[in-house]
């Protein structure tokens, strides 16, 4: 027989908890909040059938051949476009050169790439306290050490920030999502972002910036992105995910230009290019100011779901020591149980009475609270999150 040696990193990938969960949360009748699906209503089903034929019709041969590793052209461009003009629309003016810009297959990608480029065993990786599941996942293969820089209302605070650089040996990066985060749903402050890259820069630490999340705001666009503020400090990570569709696997990243050309390196090694077919369709679909009429259709949608939820929690929980956050945009809100209550033990409880969420401890690279949870307002309809808020609500109470 035999016996397959696993290479060390493999050795660190764990299952994600998340796809764990999703698993259990798939049983009939279940009303889950758990999973990050954005809500099917938003896909652009009929724009995306007009410009597969389109595309098929007209550059068929190109769309279905080998293509660059950087990306398509008119994509990378749009991208530029986009963040130049949401930035200056912001207030901190970004000159995006389209030649920074590479197409990855999901922003997930853009976190592989980053952490295979950055990241030596060994090396210290700063997070925030809580943190994005899935970023920890793609950079633990590269066996860094982390540590978590903890967080306020406002953001990263700057006191912890100082005192983990200066317990580490040149930091590789800090990972940071200032906009309606993941897991939290929690904003950065207008004022901690500008003092953050001012201590990024004075401290010498690079920024990784992940925004799937920011064009969803429900009253009022997010602040420019850091990268604005700090273009050569910055590798910026961006979505289609979430303003079109998560099964076209299309993301971006824009890079200072002396990480770009190692960052295409790993691009190529990984998968060569992201779909050719893929990003001539979002392309054909976009031109014209597409995202101006379909994101707001989004916000309008998430924002209802969000406030019905966060009624819903007034409703059933005021008062019982269990508080929740009042997201701004995105699609997660977070909750605190008192501090001797453990989500994870309460999850098959929740299940019982067919609700589901995500244990907040997932999103911690240590020292995980486990009165923490998370839930997703996206995905279940204003009736469900009602149904579900009330049977959430009679499940914790329970075990309160
Ligand atoms: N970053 C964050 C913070 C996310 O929440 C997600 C999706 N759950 C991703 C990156 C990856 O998104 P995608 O690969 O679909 O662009």
């Amino acid at each position: 027989m035999t016996q397959w040696k696993l290479a060390q990193r493999a050795e660190r990938m764990n299952p994600s908890v998340i796809r764990e969960i999703l698993k259990v949360t798939e049983k009939p009748g279940i009303i889950s909040f758990a999973g990050g699906l954005p809500s099917p209503k938003t896909f652009p089903i009929a724009d995306f059938a007009r410009a597969c034929a389109t595309i098929l019709a007209r550059e068929g041969e190109a769309a279905l051949q080998y293509a660059a590793s950087e990306g398509f052209p008119a994509l990378r461009q749009w991208v530029a476009d986009q963040l130049a003009k949401q930035s200056a629309a912001a207030g901190v003016p970004w000159a995006v050169d389209p030649d920074q810009v590479l197409i990855t297959t999901g922003s997930q990608q853009g976190l592989d790439l980053v952490a295979k480029i950055l990241i030596d065993a060994g090396s210290t990786v700063l997070v925030e306290t809580p943190t994005y599941l899935g970023a920890l996942q793609a950079f633990t293969p590269m066996e860094p050490v982390f540590a978590s820089v903890s967080s306020d209302d406002e953001g990263v605070m700057l006191d912890d920030l100082r005192a983990k650089v200066a317990g580490a040996t040149g930091a590789r990066f800090m990972y940071v999502l200032p906009n309606f985060q993941n897991p939290t749903g929690r904003s950065m402050s207008p004022k901690r972002r500008e003092d953050f890259v001012a201590a990024a820069a004075e401290l010498n630490l690079p920024i990784i910036e992940d925004n799937p999340y920011g064009d969803l705001w429900f009253d009022e666009p997010p602040p420019a992105p850091l990268a604005a503020r700090n273009t050569e400090g910055t590798v910026y990570l961006g979505s289609f995910s979430k303003t079109l569709a998560p099964g076209l696997r299309l993301g971006f990243l824009v890079a200072p230009k002396a990480l770009y050309p190692k960052l295409l390196q790993a691009k190529q090694a990984a998968d060569l290019h992201t779909p050719s077919f893929n990003q001539r369709v979002v392309a054909e679909v976009l031109k014209d100011g597409f995202i101006d009429r379909h994101v707001p259709t989004i916000r309008a949608l998430y924002k209802s779901q969000c406030e019905a939820m966060l009624a819903a929690l007034d409703q059933h929980l005021a008062g019982t020591g269990i508080t929740w956050n009042r997201p701004s945009g995105g699609m997660f809100l977070w909750l605190n149980l008192p501090a001797h209550m453990d989500a994870v033990k309460l999850l098959p409880m929740a299940v019982e009475h067919n609700v589901a969420f995500v244990p907040g401890s997932a999103f911690y690279a240590d020292n995980p609270q486990t009165n923490t949870l998370r839930l997703s307002f996206v995905t279940a309809s204003v009736d469900q999150i009602k149904i579900g808020i009330a049977a959430l609500a009679l499940s914790l109470k329970a075990a309160l």
